[in-house]
């Protein structure tokens, strides 16, 4: 069911503010059609950059939509579009659009590659916003954890991958059995993110991909890499199909197989894109920090990772370092931060809970042993590996 309708000229109001909500990919595309029609956004709305300014308009934070409820919003997002609108009506905003039209309009001039890429692809936007249903309980990514295991050992690995010492691959069947049971909780998943450590070192991840790409549920499946090998020909076969894309990070020298992966993806008609990273946020270490209480809420609030959902060993988790900072005996999640699936017979009476858990607004007791990653966090060079 849609749920909205495309904003136009006509929908424009001068007495009211207009934001885009969404300073990405799609925000920018927003941009470039409402420029064609001759408007000009007041704001974004962006957790990851409020305070910052987006071709060159201020960004504000999800947190100051309320000073906003009665003004003009366009949800310029494809992963985040259910968890946008849902916010969008809890804060009692009653005026909203999607941004089809837009895309229509935009001019590709106006667009860099990747986002002309995602103007070229408008038909996944369309497919989000005509089945979108409020009741429905959609997710816009979930990370699942392939293997511990690592070709590198960056020292300042989000996901502590450098603290394990005997990494493993884990199990795909049970991955599958666990998650099938997640699947039933919910309506939609969009994006479904494969990784490790590095998950072309699971041979068999090919049966994993198969068995997804024929879900419905799952809108399309990115594959993470820190382009380093070559994953085999099976894998290769299955990662041509149109609902998977490969995620290849560049880390400079370390990512010794960029360009040799990016010529078989071409000839492999694989989609991907390569996306070069210098700096990460500094997580710092997994030591106990003692913040006070309202330091750990606003930790978590401007964390840009607190809703970065991890399928780990049959359990979901809010944030990576949850997830591997118990494994690795740093400390112990409270019951009400994760889901475990792995035994649990009939997952669907869980939906509430896992409602429950998603929505956590306070902190993780992860947060307590890290140093948040927000616009303002301390900045670091990315992937600076560990002498073994
Ligand atoms: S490449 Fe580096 S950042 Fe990525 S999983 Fe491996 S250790 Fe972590
Ligand atoms: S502050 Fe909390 S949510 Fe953010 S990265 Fe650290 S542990 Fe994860």
């Amino acid at each position: 069911m849609r749920l909205t309708e495309t904003f136009t000229k006509e929908f424009y109001n001068s007495e009211k503010k207009l934001l885009i909500y969404g300073a990405g990919n799609y925000g920018e595309i927003a941009l470039g059609g409402l420029k064609e029609i001759g408007l000009t956004p007041d704001y974004f709305v962006d957790k990851n950059h409020a305070g910052e300014l987006y071709h060159q308009i201020p960004v504000i934070s999800p947190q100051e939509i309320n000073r906003f409820s009665q003004d003009v919003f366009l949800v310029a997002s494809l992963n985040y579009f259910g968890e946008i609108v849902a916010t969008l009506i809890k804060n009692e905003v009653e005026i909203f659009y999607d941004i089809e039209y837009l895309i229509e309009i935009c001019p590709d001039e106006f667009l860099n590659e990747y986002t002309l890429d995602e103007k070229r692809n408008i038909d996944k936007y369309k497919n989000v916003i005509n089945n979108y249903n409020k009741d429905e309980l959609i997710v816009g990514h979930v990370e699942v954890v392939l293997t511990e295991k690592c070709t590198l050992r960056c020292k300042d690995c989000a996901n502590l991958m450098q603290y394990y010492e005997k990494p493993e691959n884990l199990e795909v069947n049970g991955i599958i059995q666990s998650f099938d049971k997640f699947l039933t909780t919910i309506d939609i998943l969009l994006e479904m993110r494969l990784l490790g450590g590095e998950p072309f070192l699971v041979n068999d991840m090919d049966k994993l991909l198969l068995h997804y790409i024929n879900n419905n549920k799952i809108k399309r499946i990115t594959v993470y890499t820190n382009s380093t090998i070559i994953p085999n020909e099976k894998i290769l076969r299955v990662l041509a199909d149109k609902k998977v894309s490969v995620h290849m990070s560049d880390y400079g020298l370390v990512s010794r197989k960029v360009r040799e992966l990016s010529d078989l993806f071409d000839r492999s008609n694989i989609k991907y894109y390569v996306h070069k990273y210098n700096d990460w946020k500094d997580l710092g270490g997994l030591n106990l920090r003692g913040y006070t209480d309202d330091a750990l809420k606003k930790l978590y609030a401007d964390c840009l990772m607190s809703k970065c959902y991890t399928f780990y060993r049959g359990i979901l988790y809010l944030c990576p370092r949850a997830a591997h900072g118990e494994r690795l005996g740093f400390f112990n999640n409270l019951m009400d931060e994760y889901i475990d699936y792995n035994n649990m017979s009939d997952p669907r009476i869980n939906r509430k809970k896992l409602l429950k858990v998603i929505n956590n607004t306070e902190s993780l007791t992860a947060c307590k042993y890290c140093n948040g990653s927000c616009v303002r966090s301390r900045s670091i060079p990315a992937a600076i590996q560990k002498t073994r």
